[in-house]
């Protein structure tokens, strides 16, 4: 059982361990979660993390992250 998902790196941290390290079926549906490889929470949809690749570090990013995490929670 390999290549259902794979690694990318956000520019955004994990909110809850630090990881910039995330998982990402290989589909990459626009609603596809987005889960931190080191700690399986989830973070965001495939959609918001290009959204966040895009925008690369900052408070938008940060926000956009926020949000999502939140809205998971
Ligand atoms: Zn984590």
């Amino acid at each position: 059982m390999t290549g259902l998902s794979e690694d990318l790196r956000l520019p955004v941290p994990c909110p809850s361990c630090g990881s910039h390290l995330m998982r990402v079926s290989r589909v990459k549906n626009p609603d596809d979660k987005v889960h931190c490889a080191s700690c399986g929470k989830m973070i965001c949809l495939w959609h918001e993390a290009q959204t966040v690749l895009r925008q690369g570090p900052g408070s938008q990013s940060e926000a956009l992250i926020e949000s999502a995490v939140n809205r998971n929670r």
